[in-house]
């Protein structure tokens, strides 16, 4: 598989920059997620490195070559979309093996790729069956087997279970990393989800209005976000931000505090009102109100015993305080 570098790449439509200047590496063997709001340019970026749209600056490389004279289909990368798009009168066989054959590969050639990607996948005992007579997660299987008889140099995922419900969603996001790590494929995955971002990345790229906020791995961009938006869009609930009085105390003009960082504490020094508690079965948030009416959101384990009204106070360990000035982390000092 394969590194993609890209060097100061840009892309306009129209007066609007989709992407502005972008640096990144795509190592090899690792997941890459892009995450961000909807329309800050990720599925641009994607799509500029399949070569579906042309760069207007800077520079893509995979394996160390420039792409910029090589069409889509000689790149080599697989595109792996929402709608599995397989064909539903054809077997998962025929399926499998529809790219090499449109390739004119010879029959042997095609059956014994065919064969090495169904034991790969587990699909070896469906390749009899069609589309409609597979569940959800084995559609997807080959989907993915069908790019991989190709031999990708890398596989692009573009927000590829947006259409299922919660449950398999969960489930294919398992499948789908594992695959890759047995695989060890070199795969960029597209989501606006930061939970799938989180739970699938090696690497993380955070973006804003077609500009890099953060990469990192999940955990560095939990421990550490760069600003105040990497902050507030990684981890769910969102981190509380708490400005005036509250962040001078650390000479900050805003600090963050995550909701399983507040401890209720007879005598925390955020005092509050429960505003709602939500129970969740294996936890519990509570809501509260400061005086200046900023609402805090705590995560509490499931027996928690408090009401709408109550007075609460919380306290907060300093190393876990998040400093932000101008919007940007800040040293604790
Ligand atoms: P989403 O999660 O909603 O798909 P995104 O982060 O993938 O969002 P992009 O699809 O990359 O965002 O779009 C980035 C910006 O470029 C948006 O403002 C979008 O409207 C604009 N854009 C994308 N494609 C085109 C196009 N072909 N013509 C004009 N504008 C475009």
């Amino acid at each position: 598989m394969s590194a993609i570098i890209l060097e100061g790449v840009s892309k306009r439509f129209g007066d609007h920059l989709a992407t502005d200047n972008i640096d990144l590496v795509i190592p090899d063997g690792q997941f890459t997620v892009f995450v961000g709001p909807s329309g800050c340019g990720k599925t641009t970026l994607l799509r500029l490195i399949a070569g579906l749209e042309d760069i207007d600056a800077g520079r893509l490389l995979i394996d160390g070559v420039d792409m910029a004279h090589t069409p889509p289909a000689a790149r080599r990368l697989a595109m792996v979309f929402q709608s599995y798009a397989l064909y539903p009168h054809m077997t998962v066989r025929a399926n499998l093996g529809f790219a090499l054959k449109v390739g004119r590969s010879p029959k042997s050639e095609i059956a014994a790729r065919v064969e090495t990607v169904a034991k790969m996948l587990s699909l070896d005992n469906l390749l009899d069956r069609k589309p409609a007579a597979l569940s959800g997660g084995q559609r997807q299987r080959v989907a993915i087997g069908r790019a991989l008889v190709r031999q990708p140099r890398a596989f692009l995922f573009d927000e590829p279970l947006s259409n299922l419900d919660a449950a398999l969603r969960g489930q294919m996001r398992f499948e789908i990393r594992r695959l890759q790590q047995d695989l060890g494929i070199t795969a960029v995955y597209v989501t606006h989800d930061q939970a799938e971002a989180m739970t699938m990345a090696d690497q993380i790229v955070v973006f804003r209005d077609g500009r890099i906020e953060q990469v990192g791995t999940p955990l560095d961009i939990y421990r550490r976000p760069a600003n105040i938006f990497v902050a507030g869009f990684i981890g769910s609930p969102q981190m509380n931000f708490l400005t005036g009085a509250y962040a001078s105390p650390y000479g900050a003009a805003t600090i963050g505090i995550r909701p399983e960082h507040l401890k209720i504490a007879t005598d925390g020094i955020l005092r509050s009102e429960v505003r709602t508690v939500e129970h969740l079965g294996n936890e519990a948030l509570v809501h509260a109100e400061l005086p200046d009416g900023t609402i805090l959101t705590a995560r509490c384990s499931e027996d928690v015993s408090t009401h709408t009204g109550e007075a609460i106070s919380f306290s907060v360990d300093p190393a876990r305080v998040h400093r932000f000035d101008q919007g940007e982390r800040a040293p604790i000092h």
